[in-house]
């Protein structure tokens, strides 16, 4: 067992048990308790990251029963928030024609002070409603799908588990699909590299022309930084043409590479890092996609035109805060978002294989550079369970499935032969992070003053406060929260 999944599990012990008083008056699961009184119920099982999680799971036991109760109740809870969600949006929708009649019948009598109040309050429920259709849409489904997998590592890792040491003891692992990992950078994972490179030069002056591609982060240390990382990844990869690499401004906690070795990593990603191995993770995925040519096979199933179609429309609420769908108008409001959405559902992240494929080489890449693999579980684990769903939401929606990504990804690492000592933090890292810190308030001082640019017509309003995850905060809390009022209106 490696020393971070020991150190893991050693806390996890040690929580069991201050867990427990609460987390059994937490769960609502129905039936008898079979479990022994120190040990965690299913239901706060499920709370806790992934990484916990595997190495957890082993030593626990849920009868079948546990799990089918949980199963339904995750599936009666969904249901549930996204209808209040859905009713919330359609109450909010209500009010706003209420705000328009009144705005009409009134007309010229309202005095300037009034009209200016009604145009906040449209404006902000519109805002609100279009933040509850993303959230019954998007936000919850995925919170719930999350939840079903880390049931499904319960009740499954065990046995896959045991499984997987078999294959290890045999020597089996050795034949899985590029299981020859000390070919790496001599083995052909897929022929013709250097055709996508035209391919990605092309997208990119496309992006730039739209005015899609959000600036670059004005800090040359950052990005020499993140430049020395990547490129010492791709020096360990299978990827035969030069990484460029360039880090944008912008609070989408996101990475993606175009076609042809061009790597984009977005502000968010630096700051939801909290180790360069988990920084790694990420980079070492996206240059893995290149390296397999994903977005070369994608793009000839979604034609750039089509791409561009989309991404004209980003640029069009943009632009012009013109009408556009409910998750888009929601998205720009909180900073650059259109961007991940646009390239990964078209470019890459549409075949789930695809992906799967990007974690088992990203994890073989971030290994062979010397980084500890596991990183790559604790940023997927943190981006699922602890940011914003919304904030993370284009690069969730566009990694599915959860389950059998985490636990495909924990069989790599296994399979992976254990390096003496790996890369976990390094001192540049934190000297990233002090340079990033001020960039980033400064970052987010403007984007508050940006919506206004971006979709609002009516100036000085107070926006209303917005429906976000917090750190730690369950999704039955959130489902259970207050609908909020839209401020701002007098
Ligand atoms: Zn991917």
């Amino acid at each position: 067992m490696r020393e971070r999944l020991r150190r893991l599990l050693s806390v996890v012990v040690g929580w069991t048990l201050v867990l427990a008083p609460w987390s059994t008056a937490l769960s609502q699961t129905p039936g008898p308790q079979t479990q022994a009184p120190a040990q965690l119920t299913l239901h706060a099982a499920l709370q806790l990251p992934y990484e916990q999680l595997f190495a957890l799971a082993p030593t626990l036991s849920f009868p079948s029963s546990a799990f089918k109760s949980e199963r339904s109740m995750l599936q009666k809870g969904e249901t549930a928030c996204r209808r209040r969600f859905k009713a919330d949006a359609k109450d909010y929708a209500k009010q706003i024609e209420q705000a328009r009649k009144q705005l009409k019948a009134q007309g010229s009598r309202l005095s300037n002070l009034d009209r200016h109040n009604l145009h906040c309050r449209i404006q902000n429920l519109d805002l609100l409603r279009s933040e509850a259709e993303v959230l019954a849409g998007q936000g919850i489904p995925t919170a719930y799908d999350n939840l079903a997998a880390k049931l499904d590592l319960l009740q499954y890792w065990p046995a896959q588990y045991a499984q997987a040491r078999r294959e290890l003891a045999s020597g089996v692992y050795r034949q899985r699909r590029w299981g020859d990992v000390q070919d790496i950078g001599f083995r052909q994972i897929a022929a013709g590299q250097p055709d996508d490179i035209k391919r990605g030069q092309q997208a990119i002056e496309e992006l730039r022309r739209s005015r899609l591609l959000p600036p670059d982060l004005p800090n040359a240390d950052i990005q020499r930084y993140v430049n020395e990382i990547a490129q010492r990844i791709a020096r360990n990869s299978d990827l035969k043409i030069p990484l460029h690499v360039v880090v944008l401004q912008s609070r989408e906690v996101n990475a993606f590479a175009l076609p042809g070795g061009y790597l984009f990593v977005e502000r968010g990603v630096l700051e939801e890092a909290d180790d360069e191995a988990e920084l790694a993770g990420v980079i070492a995925h996206e240059i893995a996609h290149d390296a397999a040519r994903h977005g070369a096979k994608l793009m000839k199933r979604a034609t750039i035109a089509g791409i561009f179609y989309q991404a004209a429309q980003v640029a069009a609420v943009l632009l012009t805060g013109g009408v556009a769908g409910a998750g888009l108008y929601y998205a720009l409001q909180y900073g650059f978002y259109g961007l991940g959405l646009v390239i990964n559902l078209n470019l890459l992240g549409v075949s789930r294989d695809f992906e799967l494929q990007a974690d088992q080489l990203g994890i073989q890449y971030a290994w062979k550079a010397g980084y500890d693999p596991e990183g790559f579980i604790l940023f997927f684990d943190k981006m699922a369970t602890k940011a914003g769903y919304i904030k993370g939401v284009s690069w969730f929606r566009t990694h599915p499935p959860f389950y059998t990504r985490m636990v495909n990804a924990q069989r790599e690492i296994m399979f992976l032969p254990a390096h003496k000592q790996s890369i976990v933090q390094t001192s540049q890292f934190l000297e990233m992070k002090q340079r990033l810190a001020p960039i980033t308030a400064a970052a987010e001082r403007e984007d508050e003053d940006k919506p206004s640019l971006l979709i609002s017509r009516e100036e000085g309003c107070t926006p209303p406060r917005k429906i976000e995850y917090q750190p730690g905060q369950s999704v039955e809390q959130l489902c259970a929260g207050a609908q909020t009022a839209p401020a701002g209106t007098r």
